[in-house]
C-alpha cells in the first residue's frame, strides 16, 4: 500500500520553508535530553515527529515555541503558530465554548463573532451538546477535541500538535485523523504533528522524521510514498465514521 524512502531533500520547486531547526542541542539537569536536532517543514507540509516516551519530542515544541530555550542550536519560524501542548491547558472554570473561542478574545475580537465561529466548527469534532459544559465534566478525549478546536483558532498557517488523538477512542480517532486532513488542506496549514503511534504517523504523513532516545537525535528521515492516489484514500471511509 504504501512505500517509506528515504526523504529526497531540496528537490528542484521545492516550496518555501516555514520552520527550521539548526543542531539543537538540550539539558536539563546536566543531563542530555537532545543531541543535534535539525529538522525543516516546507509550506503546507505534514510532518510527523515519531518517538518513544522520553525521546524530547515535547521539549523540541517547547524550544519551538519559546517556552524552553535551547542551549545549543538555532530555531528560525516563519509564521504565526499554534501550539496544542501534550498537557491539558483548558481553563476549568469556562466552558468549552467559552475556552475554543479564548485565542479570538485575547486577540479583542467581536464576542458574538467569536461565539459562532466556534459554533460553527463544534459540530466537526462531534461535541455538539458539549457547548456549555466545563472541562470537569468531559472525558480525556473530548477535552482533547475541545483543545484542537482552540489551537485551529488560534493558529495562523503552522500548527503544532503534541500526541492530540492520544487520548481518543480508535473510531473517533480514524474521524479525527480524516478530520484534520480536511482541514488542513481548507486552511492551508503547515503541521508538525507529534505522536509515538508508527501507522497514525505513516498514515497522515508527507515526511517523518524518527527519533531515537538518550539523548533524543534524529535517527532517520524519511518520505512517505502512498502510490496513487489522495493521501486521504489511505484513511478509513469517513461514511462509515459518521460521527454522533
Ligand atoms: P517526550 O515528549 O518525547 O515524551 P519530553 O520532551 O517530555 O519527551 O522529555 C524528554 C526528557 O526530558 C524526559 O526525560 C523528561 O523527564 C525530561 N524533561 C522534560 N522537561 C523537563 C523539565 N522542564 N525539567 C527537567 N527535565 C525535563
Ligand atoms: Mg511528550
Amino acid at each position: 500500500m504504501y512505500a517509506l524512502q528515504q526523504a529526497k531533500a531540496g528537490h528542484a520547486g521545492a516550496k518555501e520553508e516555514v520552520i527550521r531547526l539548526d543542531r539543537i542541542g538540550k539539558r536539563f539537569d546536566g543531563s542530555e535530553v537532545l543531541r543535534d536536532i535539525s529538522l525543516h517543514l516546507r509550506k503546507g507540509e505534514f510532518v510527523s515527529l515519531l518517538g518513544p516516551s522520553g525521546s524530547g519530542k515535547s521539549t523540541i515544541l517547547n524550544i519551538m515555541t519559546g517556552l524552553e530555550e535551547a542551549d545549543t542550536g538555532t530555531v528560525s519560524i516563519g509564521g504565526q503558530i499554534g501550539y496544542m501542548q501534550q498537557k491539558d491547558l483548558l481553563l476549568p472554570w469556562k466552558t468549552v465554548i467559552d475556552n475554543i473561542a479564548l485565542p479570538l478574545d485575547l486577540k479583542g475580537r467581536n464576542k458574538k463573532e467569536s461565539r459562532a465561529l466556534a459554533e460553527s466548527l463544534i459540530d466537526r469534532v462531534g461535541l455538539r451538546g458539549y457547548e456549555h459544559r466545563y472541562p470537569g465534566e468531559m472525558s480525556g478525549g473530548m477535552k482533547q477535541r475541545a483543545s484542537f478546536l482552540r489551537t485551529l483558532i488560534a493558529s495562523g498557517e503552522i500548527m503544532l500538535l503534541d500526541e492530540p488523538f492520544g487520548a481518543l477512542d480508535s473510531m473517533t480517532k480514524s474521524s479525527m485523523q480524516q478530520w484534520l486532513l480536511e482541514v488542513q488542506e481548507a486552511f492551508g496549514l503547515t503541521i508538525l504533528f507529534i505522536t509515538h503511534d508508527i501507522e497514525e504517523a505513516i498514515l497522515l504523513s508527507d515526511r517523518v522524521y524518527v527519533l531515537s532516545s538518550r539523548p533524543g537525535t534524529i535517527k532517520e528521515e524519511l518520505g512517505v510514498d502512498f502510490g496513487v492516489g489522495d493521501k486521504r484514500s489511505r484513511l478509513v471511509d469517513p461514511k462509515l465514521l459518521k460521527m454522533k
